[in-house]
C-alpha cells in the first residue's frame, strides 16, 4: 500500500480509503495476461475486485477476469481499462473509476448454494463454489 502511495505521490491514507481492501502486486510468473506498457499492476481486494497500473503517464484501472486454462491455471486478465492521467484530477477521478470497476466486478460474483456467500465468478461452477464442492461434495481439484 505504501508502495502505491508513494508511485502516486498520495497521501497512504487518502489511498486506504479508495481501495477496497489487500494491495498486493500481481505475480506475472502464474499466469497473468496484463497489458504491461500500462505499467506496473496491482490487485486490490480479497476476493480480488479491480486492477489498477501505475505507469509513466499515469493510472490505468481495470476490471479483473479469471480464465481457467486448466484445472490449476487461471490466467488473470483485465477487462474495461480506463486510464487516469497524471495531473490535478487524478485524486478526483481515480476514486470515480475505482468505484465503477468494483461495481462492474461485484455484479458479476454469484452466491453459493451451499456455503451462501458471494464468490468471483472463477471460484464458481454452476451453482456451487470450488471450497463446497471439495467440502460437502467430493470434488478434487
Ligand atoms: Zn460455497
Amino acid at each position: 500500500m505504501q508502495l502505491v502511495a508513494d508511485l502516486l505521490g498520495l497521501d497512504r491514507w487518502d489511498l486506504e480509503r479508495w481501495l477496497p481492501g489487500f494491495v498486493t502486486s500481481v505475480d506475472h510468473s502464474r499466469g497473468a495476461d496484463l497489458d504491461r506498457s500500462a505499467g506496473a499492476w496491482f490487485q486490490v481486494g480479497r476476493p480480488l475486485l479491480a486492477l489498477l497500473a501505475i505507469g509513466p503517464t499515469g493510472v490505468t484501472l481495470a476490471v479483473p477476469r479469471v480464465e481457467w486454462q486448466g484445472p490449476a491455471d487461471p490466467v488473470l486478465r483485465s477487462e474495461d481499462q480506463r486510464h487516469v492521467p497524471f495531473g490535478d484530477l487524478l485524486a478526483d477521478l481515480v476514486p470515480v473509476h475505482l468505484d465503477e470497476v468494483v461495481r462492474i466486478r461485484r455484479s458479476r460474483f454469484h452466491t453459493c448454494v451451499d456455503c451462501e456467500q458471494d464468490k468471483p465468478p472463477e471460484w464458481m461452477e454452476g451453482d456451487l463454489c470450488h471450497s463446497c464442492m471439495e467440502r460437502n461434495h467430493g470434488v478434487v481439484f
